[in-house]
């Protein structure tokens, strides 16, 4: 039987302080305590159920935490302030001075930039590899390498890890596989198939109503305490703490996840299709044309489909940015990064969210200046979206 991860969510229960459905908010940044001794046990972590300091923890967001963690199957987790505060610290914790890192080069803009520009700073290095070549990844392994860094589907080029693969890789040489499952939340559990540790922007999917950042690490309880620890932990020392006014809401949203990531999945899938048979350069995991469909089939959780993220190839970035424009116009969606959004979101990558990679290195992984990236929206009636888009591409001569 698969993982059933939208199970896991709607079988948590909260009581609220009374008795309320919802948990109720703690709006508070630090605790009392009535003997001095539980508050230095606390400060120590050995105080189970004792709140001191909201950086460390507060039950709101530790409420969010333990149902991102039921969703991905792991023993807990933590929540952050954005995916980027989920994903350095998460680097730096598990790397020291003089350590390496292999890493897919298909990667989030941000994620890239802190491995190429930042992380050398501190003495860590980072080989980027074509993550769909396991022999090409084997070989970048070094004495020093300590982890095997992947988005399950890679951003913007939708290609796909074979997780199980990587972890087997990761096992043989004692490295961490750490899995940023941002455009395929409940469609792929990472985890089932031997990841170590798995990271959200919870700005996106899962969030979904594109109103906040926000992030989450999901680990073993060892390695999230070691990430908490007040004297070395990396989240707790960099201080990337989400609101608990914000985990709250997010916390709400995640509720309707499994059914938006359906609608999500449904519209993206009949555009692609109708996209593919117009004659547009379509890549979308769903496609038998992708070049991973298979592999992605393999990992995937019945019905919540191949997700919400397609990208078409229209030459240029004049015709690219006359199109988005129109369609903006128009009221199919907005111009706009990010995803997840119940509107479609469109960006040209090339010149915004993966603009931090040279233009040498996108041609070389075959980003192309004509790229567009739909984050497809929640639209009730995708046929006629799908006529309006088609309308605009004849007016610009794409079609
Ligand atoms: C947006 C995004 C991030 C960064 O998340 P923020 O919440 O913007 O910090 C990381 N990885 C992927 C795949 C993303 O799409």
């Amino acid at each position: 039987m698969k993982f059933k991860p939208a199970n896991n969510i709607q079988d948590l229960q909260y009581f609220g302080e009374f008795g309320g459905v919802n948990p109720s908010i703690s709006d508070s940044s630090t605790y009392t305590f009535l003997s001095a001794k539980t508050m230095f046990d606390t400060f120590e972590g050995n105080a189970d159920g004792c709140y001191l300091y909201s950086r460390h923890s507060s039950p709101s967001n530790l409420y969010l935490g333990e149902a991102l963690a039921a969703m991905e199957g792991t023993e807990t987790a933590t929540v952050t302030a954005s995916g980027m505060g989920a994903i350095t610290p998460v680097l730096l914790q598990l790397c020291d001075a003089g350590e390496h890192v292999v890493s897919s080069r298909t990667i989030y803009g941000g994620t890239y930039a802190f491995l190429k520009n930042f992380a050398p700073r501190l003495g860590i290095e980072t080989t980027f590899v074509d993550i769909t070549k396991l022999d090409v990844i084997e070989a970048a392994i070094t004495p020093k390498t300590k982890v095997l860094y992947c988005e399950t589907v890679s951003n913007p080029l939708l290609e796909v890890a074979d997780i199980s693969s990587l972890a087997k890789l990761a096992k043989t040489y004692n490295l961490k596989l750490v899995v940023d499952n941002t455009f395929s939340p409940l469609s792929i559990s990472p985890i089932a198939f031997g990841a170590d540790i798995v990271i959200h922007s919870l700005t996106k999917f899962i969030n979904g109503s594109s109103d906040t950042v926000g992030g989450v690490v999901c680990g073993s309880q060892e390695f999230i305490d070691d990430l908490r620890n007040v004297n070395n932990g990396a989240a707790m020392l960099l201080g990337s703490t989400m609101d608990s006014l914000r985990s709250a809401s997010v916390l709400k949203n995640l509720r309707t996840l499994h059914l938006r990531m359906m609608q999500h999945s449904h519209n993206a899938s009949f555009l692609a299709e109708k996209f593919e048979k117009d004659g547009l350069k379509t890549v979308y995991p769903g496609l038998t044309s992708h070049p991973s469909h298979e592999l992605f089939k393999s990992m995937l959780n019945e019905k919540y489909g191949y997700g919400g993220m397609l990208t078409i190839d229209v030459g240029t970035l004049e015709k690219a940015n006359a199109l988005m424009e129109l369609m903006q116009q128009n009221k199919i969606g907005y111009l706009a990064v990010s995803l997840g959004f119940y509107k479609t979101l469109f960006s040209a990558p090339g010149s915004s969210t993966s603009s931090e990679i040279p233009e040498e290195e996108q041609k070389s992984m075959g980003l192309s200046s004509g790229l567009i990236r739909f984050s497809i929206g929640l639209d009730a009636d995708i046929e006629r979206t799908y006529i309006m888009i088609n309308k605009c591409m004849k007016e610009l001569n794409i079609l």
